[in-house]
């Protein structure tokens, strides 16, 4: 008996076929299917998938055969993938010097005919072999011949597609450890954070109050930065707070009727609406599913900006509308404001873009993030067509349903 040689790139092929966690696992219809396959078409009794490791052979899966290991040194397959590219035949063994006083041979199984194509991974490393066995002599037409080779190809595909999976099983779990590690950070810091910011508001204030008399202009408005900038933290670790949870929200799906949601967003601006500062007008909207909190949060993002980015003087005006697409819904907010370059437009939904200095226009650059986070994972999408001078109009969908 000749004992199978080891390939020279042993060490890389055997990390390849451990890459796919296929040793000792249990059979799988999938691969039983393939095994089930080669034994139809080339007339044998037995069809394995062979994958061979250092020192023994494990079968993914075994058609006609009892066991699921056995001994490399004996195991026709180990010799099989020494020609990568090739399928092996031995048409009768007992007349083969490789494999006469083979154990396999010679004992159970019986194997006289045996034909075995190696399965070769995309990165070129023989990890085993799709094979055909029966305990007489056979031989395979060119069809046969044809077909065990693409039913390799197709194992290989089958095989690839499972690590692929791995993988992104994988992206998603450490996706999800990195999400619930950022909504933690968020939460103690948000918590954390702002309790010393707290006492520095209070003490300027106190200061301001109590030694009013002893501090001079310059003095007080040093104060006032001070506060100011407070104030100006508070509301970065909020909307950073929400930025992180926006993904969270939408767990807590409902029937939502927006016209109520606009209604309470109006509620917000009833002085300078009713003082004819501000004009806002909808047109009827749509009951959509969605969290409540998350469309409240989208709209009124988007109003606030429109009434904000004004040049001095001008009366804000804000149209709401929105029309049915197939299953989705899709909202515009059109303003009369100073407009966005054409070269800004799709900057401005990257966290902390700002086309302004904080004297020009104040904000924290978060808000359209925010929006974008939430309508992406509602599987919408948000755009702004604008022109400077001339007001902008963001749209952007929603499932309905
Ligand atoms: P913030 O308003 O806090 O700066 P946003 O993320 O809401 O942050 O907006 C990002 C930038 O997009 C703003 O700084 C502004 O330059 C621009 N922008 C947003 N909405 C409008 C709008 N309606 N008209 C003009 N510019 C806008």
């Amino acid at each position: 008996m000749k004992k199978p040689l080891i390939p020279l790139n042993e060490e890389e092929r055997l990390k390849a076929l451990r890459k796919y966690n296929l040793l000792d696992t249990l059979p799988e219809e999938d691969y039983d299917h393939i095994t089930m396959l080669a034994s139809v078409i080339c007339d044998t009794p037995i069809s394995t998938i062979t994958l061979i490791d250092s020192d023994r052979v494990f079968l993914k899966s075994h058609r006609g055969l009892k066991g699921n290991s056995g001994e490399r040194s004996t195991s026709f397959c180990a010799h099989a993938i020494n020609d990568p590219h090739e399928l092996m035949i031995v048409p009768d063994s007992r007349k083969d010097d490789r494999f006469a006083d083979n154990p396999n041979v010679t004992g159970a199984p019986y194997v006289v005919f045996y034909s075995g194509i190696p399965l070769v991974t995309e990165e070129g490393y023989a990890i085993g072999t799709l094979c055909v066995v029966d305990s007489k002599p056979h031989e395979l037409n060119d069809i046969q011949k044809e077909s065990l080779k693409s039913l390799g190809r197709q194992l290989i595909r089958l095989l690839e597609l499972r690590l692929k999976n791995q993988m992104l099983d994988k992206q998603k779990a450490d996706l999800e450890v990195y999400a619930n590690d950022m909504e933690m950070f968020a939460y103690v810091a948000s918590h954390d954070l702002k309790e010393p910011l707290r006492m520095v508001k209070s003490f300027n204030e106190l200061l301001a109050r109590k030694y009013s008399e002893l501090l001079d202009d310059t003095a007080k408005k040093y104060i006032q930065f001070s506060i100011d900038g407070v104030e100006r933290m508070n509301s970065l670790i909020d909307n950073l707070l929400l930025y992180f949870t926006a993904g969270t929200l939408s767990k807590e799906k409902q029937n939502t009727d927006v016209n109520h949601v606009m209604k309470e967003i109006l509620k917000l601006y009833e002085t300078q609406i009713l003082s004819g500062e501000l004009k806002i007008s909808f047109s009827t909207l749509p009951v959509i599913h969605i969290s409540r909190m998350e469309i409240l949060i989208v709209l009124q993002n988007l109003i606030s900006n429109a009434i904000k980015y004004q040049d001095k003087g001008n009366v804000p005006e804000v149209e709401i509308n929105c029309t049915t697409e197939g299953e989705f819904v899709q909202f515009s907010v059109k303003d009369n404001g100073i407009g966005i370059q054409r070269q800004n437009l799709e900057e401005i939904f990257t966290i902390f873009k700002r086309l302004h200095t904080r004297t020009a226009y104040g904000g924290t650059g978060i808000g359209l993030s925010i929006v974008k986070r939430i309508v992406e994972q509602n599987e919408g999408k948000i755009w702004v067509e604008s022109e400077p001078g001339k007001g902008s109009t963001f749209y952007f969908t929603l499932k309905k349903n």
